[in-house]
Formats: C-alpha cells, sequence, structure tokens
C-alpha cells in the first residue's frame, strides 16, 4: 500500500470510528439514561465490535473516551451519586467456541495451570447494584452508573421483597458489600404489560427496561408496585476474605438470605464449562427471567487477582453470548448470478462478517425489487441477518454509518451479464430471466452443477471451478456430454492432475447407474424436487415411460398436482429436453428402476428382537429389518418367521424354541443382514 493509500483508509477509518462513537453514545444514552433502547441489544454488540476493531486496526484512533473503554452511561439526574470504592466492571465477551479456548488458554499460560476451575452463571439480563450491608442492615444500595460511580436507589431497592433488609444468621462480616442484578421475570413482565393494555398505561420495552425503569423511579412507591427480584452473583471486596473462592462466596451469600441463581455451578476445564453452556442456553427458553449468555469466572479468588483487571473489564471473567444474528458490514459490490433455469439475481458482496456463528460474505438480494425496497447501494453500510441455517440477507441500509455522498442506484439489467441475450420479465413480472437456455454458458454451468451434485448423479469432484473450466474450454454443450469426456482433454484442463482426472472419469462413469428417482431429480424439471422425483420414478419406472405419461396419469398420483404435472410435461414438450433424455440413454446412463413393492426379501415375514444386541442398538436392527420388508413384532407367535436372540433373551427364546421358530444370534444376525441388504 503507499503512503496516500494508507493515509486514504485512515482517514475513511477515522470517519467511521467517529461515526459509529457517536451512534454508541447515542445508544449508551437511550440505554442506561432513559431506559429506553432504540436498537436491539446484539445490534449495539455489532457497532461496539466493529468500533472495537477499527481501534485495534489503527491504534492511532484510540481515544480514552472511546465507549470501548468506558463503562455504562452517566448517573441519571435526580438521586444523589455515590462512588464505588472498587469499581463496577463490565464484562469481556465472546461469542464462539474459539473465543472461550483463546480466554481459557490465556489464563492457564499466565498463571502457568494445567487446568482451571470455574464457575459458570447465567448472564442475567437485568440491571447491576450494589448492596451494603453493615451489622448486618441493608445500608445503601447503587446502580452501576459509569462503574465508578453510581446512583442511590436505595429506598427503591428497599421495596423489593427478595432483598433482605436484614442478613440471616450470625456469621455475616460486618462489612459485606454484595452485587447482583436486579430483574423482572418474564411472567411478571407478560402480566404488567397485560395490565398496562387493560388499565391503558404505557407498557413496558421489555423485562430488562422494566427493571432498570422501575429501580430509577424518584417514588418508591412505584417501584414498589413493580414485580422485581434479584439474584446476587458476587462479593465486593468487602467480606470476599472470608472465602477462597468464587463459588463457596455463592453459598456464603445464599446463607445469609440472598438469592443466588440455582443454576450456579463449578466446572473444571473449559470442556466442562462448554458443556455447561450448551446445557443452560439450551432451557433459556424455560427460564422465568431473560438471560444473554453465560459468565464463566476464575473459581480461586487469588487466581482472579493474579489475573488482574483491564480497564472495563476484568481479566479473569468471560460472558460468553450465543452470536448475534445480526451484524453490521459494507457492501462492497453488487453482482448477476444467472441460476440453471436462467433466472437473474443480484448478489450482494460483503465486506467478510461474523454473524449468526459462521463468517459471511455474500448475501442473497432475490430480485431487483426486493434491492429497491431496500434501498441499498454498493459502498452503504448494511445489517446482515443470519438465523440458524436461513441464507443471510441484507436486512436495512444504516444511513447513519453511511458516508455520503453514497453510490449510482444500481441499474436494473436488461441484457444477461452472461451471453448478451435480452432478459424478459418471467410470469410473476419480478424474476428476470435469460431466455437462452441452450447457448447461456452460466445456466449450464449451473445445470451442471446440479447435475453432478450428491443427492443427484453423485460426480464427486465436479465442482463450480471444473464445470466452468469444460464449459469455457468448449468441452461440453450440454449434460450429456460428460459422458464423452476422455482422459487427454481431462487431465489438459488447467491444474488437473492425471491421477484426479481418472478419478473424475471414474466418478462420471460410476454415475450411469443411479436410481431413477435421482436422474430424474437431476434433469432439473422445474417443480421436481428430490420427493416428487421418488414418487415419479415409483409410478413410471424408466424414462421413457415418463416421457409417455399425460396430465390424468400425472395427476393421478399421490402428491402430484396439476402445476408440477404441467411442469412435467412442459419440461419434455421441449424437443431439446426429450433430445437430452436420448443422447444420455445413448451414451449409456442407465437408471436403476426402484425395486417393485413386495419384491422385498423379507416381505410378509414377521421377526421378534428379544435380549440385548452389543453391537447394535434395537433400533437400528429394526430399521434395518423393516427395510427388508419385514414386520418386526414384540412377541413370539404362530406367525413369528424368525427370532434374534441377543444375551439376556429370556422367555421369548424359550417360546420360539418350543414352536421350533429359528433362532438367530447377534453373530449370525450380523451375517444375515451383511448378506441380505
Ligand atoms: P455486560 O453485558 O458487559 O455485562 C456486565 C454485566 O453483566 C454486569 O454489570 C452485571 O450487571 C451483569 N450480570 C448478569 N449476570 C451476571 C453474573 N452472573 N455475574 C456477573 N455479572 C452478571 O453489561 P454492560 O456493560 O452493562 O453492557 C453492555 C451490554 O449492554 C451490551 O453488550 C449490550 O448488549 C447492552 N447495551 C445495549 C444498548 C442498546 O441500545 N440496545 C446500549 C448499551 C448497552
Amino acid at each position: 500500500m503507499s503512503a496516500t493509500d494508507s493515509e486514504a483508509a485512515l482517514s475513511a477509518a477515522r470517519r467511521e470510528a467517529e461515526a459509529l462513537r457517536q451512534a454508541l453514545a447515542d445508544h449508551n444514552y437511550a440505554y442506561y439514561v432513559l431506559d429506553a433502547p432504540t436498537v436491539s441489544d446484539a445490534a449495539y454488540d455489532a457497532l461496539f465490535d466493529r468500533l472495537g476493531a477499527l481501534e485495534a486496526a489503527h491504534p492511532e484512533l484510540q481515544d480514552p473516551s472511546s465507549p470501548t473503554q468506558r463503562v455504562g452511561g452517566a448517573p441519571a439526574a435526580g438521586f444523589q451519586s455515590v462512588a464505588h470504592p472498587t469499581a463496577m466492571l463490565s464484562l469481556g465477551k465472546c461469542t464462539d467456541e474459539e473465543g472461550l479456548r483463546d480466554f481459557d488458554e490465556r489464563l492457564r499460560r499466565e498463571l502457568e495451570r494445567d487446568t482451571l476451575v470455574y464457575t459458570c452463571e447465567p448472564k442475567i439480563d437485568g440491571v447491576a447494584v450494589r448492596l451494603v450491608y453493615e451489622a448486618g442492615q441493608l445500608v445503601l444500595a447503587a446502580t452501576r452508573g459509569d462503574g465508578q460511580a453510581g446512583e442511590d436507589i436505595t429506598s427503591n431497592v428497599r421495596t423489593i421483597a427478595a432483598v433482605p433488609l436484614a442478613l440471616r444468621g450470625d456469621d455475616w462480616p460486618a462489612g459485606l458489600e454484595v452485587r447482583g442484578e436486579v430483574y423482572m421475570a418474564r411472567s411478571a413482565f407478560a402480566q404488567y404489560n397485560a395490565g398496562a393494555e387493560a388499565g391503558g398505561y404505557k407498557p413496558l420495552v421489555n423485562a430488562r427496561n422494566g427493571a432498570a425503569g422501575s429501580l430509577r423511579q424518584l417514588d418508591p412507591a412505584i417501584t414498589a408496585r413493580r414485580p422485581l427480584r434479584i439474584f446476587a452473583y458476587s462479593l465486593g471486596e468487602a467480606g470476599s476474605e472470608r472465602f477462597a473462592c468464587h463459588f463457596d462466596a455463592l453459598e456464603g451469600l445464599r446463607r445469609w438470605g440472598l438469592p443466588v441463581n440455582p443454576l450456579a455451578a463449578r466446572c473444571e476445564g473449559i470442556e466442562a464449562v462448554r458443556a455447561y453452556i450448551d446445557r443452560c442456553l439450551a432451557q433459556r427458553s424455560t427460564l422465568d427471567y431473560e438471560i444473554d449468555g453465560v459468565v464463566i469466572k476464575l473459581d480461586d479468588f487469588n487466581l482472579q487477582a493474579a489475573a488482574g483487571v483491564l480497564s472495563r473489564t476484568p481479566r479473569w471473567a468471560l460472558a460468553f453470548k450465543p452470536p448475534a444474528e445480526e451484524a453490521l458490514t459494507r457492501l462492497e459490490a453488487l453482482e448477476l448470478q444467472v441460476g440453471r433455469t436462467g433466472a437473474v439475481t443480484p448478489v450482494a458482496r460483503l465486506a467478510p462478517v461474523f454473524v449468526g456463528g459462521v463468517t459471511v460474505s455474500n448475501a442473497t438480494l432475490h430480485n431487483f425489487d426486493e434491492v429497491a425496497r431496500l434501498d441499498v447501494r454498493p459502498g452503504d453500510a448494511v445489517w446482515v441477518r443470519r438465523a440458524g441455517d436461513v441464507i443471510p440477507q441484507i436486512v436495512r441500509v444504516d444511513y447513519d454509518l453511511t458516508a455520503e455522498p453514497r453510490g449510482p442506484v444500481p441499474e436494473v439489467p436488461e441484457v444477461c451479464p452472461v451471453c448478451s441475450a435480452t432478459l424478459r420479465r418471467a410470469e410473476d413480472a419480478v424474476v428476470l430471466r435469460c431466455p437462452n437456455s441452450q447457448g447461456c454458458s452460466a445456466q449450464l454451468v449451473a445445470g451442471l452443477q446440479h447435475f453432478a451434485q450428491r443427492t443427484a448423479m453423485d460426480i464427486d469432484g465436479l465442482g463450480e471451478k471444473l464445470a466452468t473450466a469444460l464449459v469455457e474450454g468448449g468441452h461440453l454443450k450440454d449434460v450429456a456430454d460428460l459422458y464423452r469426456l476422455d482422459l487427454p482433454t481431462l487431465a489438459g484442463l488447467p491444474r488437473m492432475a492425471e491421477k484426479s482426472a481418472q478419478n473424475l472419469l471414474d466418478a462420471i462413469e460410476s454415475s450411469k447407474r443411479r436410481p431413477l428417482a435421482r436422474v430424474l431429480f437431476a434433469l432439473g424439471i422445474r417443480e421436481v424436487g428430490e420427493a416428487t422425483a421418488v414418487t415419479l420414478a415409483e409410478a413410471f419406472p424408466s424414462l421413457p415411460a415418463l416421457l409417455a405419461a399425460d396430465f390424468e396419469q400425472l395427476t393421478a398420483l399421490r402428491d402430484v398436482g396439476p402445476i408440477v404435472a404441467q411442469g412435467v410435461l412442459d419440461h419434455f414438450s421441449e424437443p431439446a429436453h426429450r433430445a437430452l433424455v436420448d443422447r444420455l440413454l445413448a451414451q449409456g446412463v442407465d437408471p436403476e428402476p426402484p425395486a417393485p413393492r413386495g419384491a422385498t426379501p423379507l416381505a410378509g415375514q414377521t421377526w421378534v428382537l428379544t435380549g440385548t444386541l452389543e453391537t447394535m442398538p434395537r433400533k437400528v436392527a429394526k430399521d434395518r429389518l423393516i427395510a427388508l420388508g419385514a414386520k418386526v413384532a414384540g412377541s413370539v407367535s404362530k406367525q413369528t418367521a424368525c427370532v434374534v436372540a441377543g444375551p439376556g433373551a429370556g422367555q421369548k427364546r424359550a417360546a420360539a424354541e418350543a414352536a421350533g421358530i429359528p433362532i438367530l444370534d447377534e453373530a449370525a444376525f450380523i451375517e444375515f443382514l451383511e448378506t441380505t441388504e
């Protein structure tokens, strides 16, 4: 990079960092002071992470007043400010296993330990408070504020029934400082909002803001009417000398009458932590309080002290948050993709971003109506969403973070970007289609990939790159030409070794004998997916039989409606498609017809399984028998054809012996399966 380039990059980064700081400051104010957030926590975290990444990449941009260096928000007006003797910190976060392992590895290295013991707790999504007990009496309650000083909310906290005004027992230290999370139970939140609707007063945005807003009421009588609760999650400095580790301190707090989360558990080693996180997050929706992750804390207080703290987070604790489903990134370019059926779709090329647990660099935009609806242009800052296995999508443009002037509005293409044929609007007037189905190389490449995929002809090794090379090299005009390829042609392709060329030829050869249903799916008939292909293959057990089928015969099949039937008829009414089938057959493709029903080896027989099978779960044994056509019954009768008896078989075996029914032990059964299947 030249000096001017790097200066330009730095000044772009500076502008972006400033915009992010402003946005974060606004969100902090709305969240901490007004208790009325305007974006989701995941969206906030994404902005925060983006700023952190910019500051890490450009150390010149670091600034002690950046939100990445400070905790929380300023104390609200109207309450007395109280300084915290030890800072109330935020927590470092991670969203994946790698972050978790890095945390553990760093601590083990620094503390020179092979294994560390952690205490794990749900991360309650409420409001942090500090409670001070003197001689067993509650004397002060404060919010976290900016971590150094918070607000005195003692009168309000005294109205929370779960907070003991006097500690139980008598073995508490004279001065005790407790930290905890005040929250509103989900059920209480729902009840409050139902009441708000009926009574015409303002509903709460969510349970967390319900708790924060309730704690900050200037009139404690109002707080008292809001159903708040608390979980104590740690000791402050005062009192901690009593315990050697965090988990014991939690037990102490519980003994003195403070509610402690019952799910808190000690975990030895990071694998146990991983398992705890899975268990905890799995039960998330069944808990009566909101959690936004799991907090992992080094258990031993001496080791905590040795690990130390950073400016806004302790180094001995970590919050594991499930990965955000939305993240902020930049649209680098809008490209056009031509699919197997000629549909031309805009695809977003994104600056890579971690979202929903994976790194995403492409997102679908479906069609140009969607591009117009989102008003998205190259260069824009965009929010991307990916939940579970869903294909990543652009949700919206972030105008606040998009630099002016914006790029030009993307033009709707008029010709195919690959073969230049004039595009047509398809039936629904939304999808653009390239009509050049025989001559457009992009359609052929996509068609080859569809043909070769695992659930179709299963030609291992024929991916996008190779398909493109074959089409661009002029070696293929349609999928039937695959069966005419020879070794010199394949080995002559760029970056193709002779061994891989031979493997590909072998894979092509063995694809000639695929089940008919897979071949039908591979042909790419519109409306015919894998399941419909199975139905069609069972009814018309050869390609010529299907080609001869009419509308009535097709719609008479279960699961085949008029649209699918018409799709099949339209497909085969095209001479090019019929010719393709003829050429595939001529090249030696010989689809395997489905086994006729009733011809399975054990059809009509009833088998019984008894005793334990040592090498195979009983469910597997049962499924394999069923696949061979047998019925599997629970008791021996005159109809029983055979009994499989593992160790521990009792009465059923005896009954079979008495009735002269054949009995197989486990080894004989397995041999039988292997020779019969
Ligand atoms: P944090 O997420 O960094 O976590 C620290 C807090 O976790 C502690 O102060 C404590 O209150 C809480 N906690 C809950 N259970 C705990 C346990 N068992 N042990 C220890 N601590 C526990 O909190 P933060 O610093 O207040 O806030 C940052 C987060 O707040 C952001 O990541 C974001 O999700 C949210 N936020 C959202 C907006 C918005 O506009 N939506 C604005 C600001 C902050």
